[in-house]
């Protein structure tokens, strides 16, 4: 059976086809720029590691798609005769609000409740959307499957997703804590489950997903019950570029002061995080660096940094009543072994503490301490692949 995973942005659209036999990726690729000047595929046939460029006018998603299935079918860098041999699609919905708590087969019904979650993600759901539509258009009768962001994280209970705000404002405007990388989460703790030969049912873990974008989670047997992402990706541990939690009334004293809303939107998503602090950059590989030549601001981003992940996993274990495994995973915590050092330091007293020299290994690791209580684990992230298994889950029947 192969699946193909669709990740649909505004201009851009990237895919993978995954032969779920061995659960192998056969080939992967990002259409850019659609419908501006300079559009472009750059495509990777697995198997030859090569990747090739083709520029071509794409005016919308539609022409993209059809730029996918002939870049999948070419007959020399293709990896399937024809597009017959696509069984179904996945794709990425980054807002599943409370409609969706598990990923789904599209219908026309799904379709409208798609609309529906659009006001609370409005620049990433539509384009979502676009793209299920197009590959409904050029591949008609191939299942298509829409796995969300937010789905994982809707087993919270209401005393975790809740604002204390007045009540009427979540029942007018469904403002609350949803969560976001859900996919992620889902994958590394299924993983660390396997990883650990336990059922996930018995198992506490908080999974720490740090990237350019980062958030924790606390997962319960199996299932989340908190997060540190809100009604945006904004809210929790600090991140590249964005604030993470802060003092709501900061928005209001800049509003205040005469900055548009606008403005400070960009400026909490954009401008801030340990980019904002140190000046740098948001890459934790320049960070690093300059911390290490002595620039105080990148070191303090650092710290900061290291310090919010350190107190959710505090958090999460006292609100977990427990833990029995942290796990590390995307572009910072799986590659970043410094980073992961400083941020257990000081937890020994939990039972966490990690092996130096098994720190610095890759791929899927126990880097934990002989004598440690807790396991933690570094697992590599595969929201693909993730998207791939629910999808031939769903199309399966089961
Ligand atoms: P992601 O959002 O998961 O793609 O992660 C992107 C982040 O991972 C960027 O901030 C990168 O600097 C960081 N990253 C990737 N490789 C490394 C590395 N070897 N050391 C430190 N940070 C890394």
């Amino acid at each position: 059976m192969n699946i193909l995973v669709i990740n649909a942005g505004s201009s851009s659209l990237k895919y993978q086809l995954i032969d779920m036999t061995k659960e192998e990726v056969l080939a992967k690729g990002l259409c850019e720029r659609i419908g501006i000047d300079g559009s472009n595929i750059q495509h990777t046939k697995v198997s030859e590691g090569k990747k090739v460029k083709i520029e071509k006018e794409m005016k919308d998603h539609g022409d993209a798609i059809q730029m996918v299935i002939d870049a999948l079918t070419d007959p020399e860098h293709g990896v399937i005769s024809s597009m017959d041999e696509i069984d179904a699609v996945g794709h990425r919905v980054v807002h599943g609000a409370e409609y969706f708590a598990a990923s789904t087969i599209i219908t026309d019904e799904v379709k409208k409740a798609l609309e529906m979650c659009t006001p609370l993600a409005p620049l990433h759901n539509p384009p979502n959307i676009i793209g299920i539509e197009a590959c409904e258009k050029i591949m008609p009768g191939v299942a298509q499957v829409a796995v969300f962001d937010t789905a994982f994280h809707q087993t919270m209970p209401a005393k975790a997703y809740m604002y204390a705000l007045p009540y009427e404002l979540y029942e007018s405007d469904k403002i609350r804590k949803y969560g976001f990388h859900g996919t992620s989460h889902k994958f590394v703790s299924q993983k660390a489950a396997e990883f650990l030969g336990k059922p996930a049912e018995d198992l506490k873990i908080i999974t720490c997903h740090l990237g350019n974008g980062s958030s924790v989670s606390a997962v319960d047997g199996g299932k989340c019950v908190d997060t540190t992402m809100g009604f945006t990706p904004l809210d929790g541990v600090v991140m590249g570029t964005r604030t993470g939690a802060m003092d709501p009334a900061v928005v209001t004293y800049l509003l205040n002061k005469g900055m548009s809303a606008k403005e400070v939107d960009t400026l909490m998503n954009k401008k801030s995080g340990v980019f904002g602090v140190s000046g740098v950059s948001s890459d934790f590989r320049d960070l690093s660096a300059a911390a290490n030549d002595g620039n105080e601001r990148a070191r303090l981003a650092l710290d900061m940094f290291t310090y919010s992940v350190k107190k959710y996993i505090g958090s999460y274990a006292a609100a977990m009543g427990g833990v029995d495994a942290v796990v590390f995973t995307a572009g910072v915590g799986e590659n970043d072994a410094a980073t992961r050092a400083e941020i257990v330091s000081g937890l020994e007293f939990m039972g966490i503490k990690i092996d130096p020299e098994k720190n610095a290994a890759r791929g899927t690791v126990d880097i934990s301490a002989a004598d440690a209580a807790v396991k933690t684990l570094v697992i590599p992230t595969n929201e693909e692949l993730m998207i791939a298994i629910d999808t031939k889950q769903l199309v399966e029947g089961k």
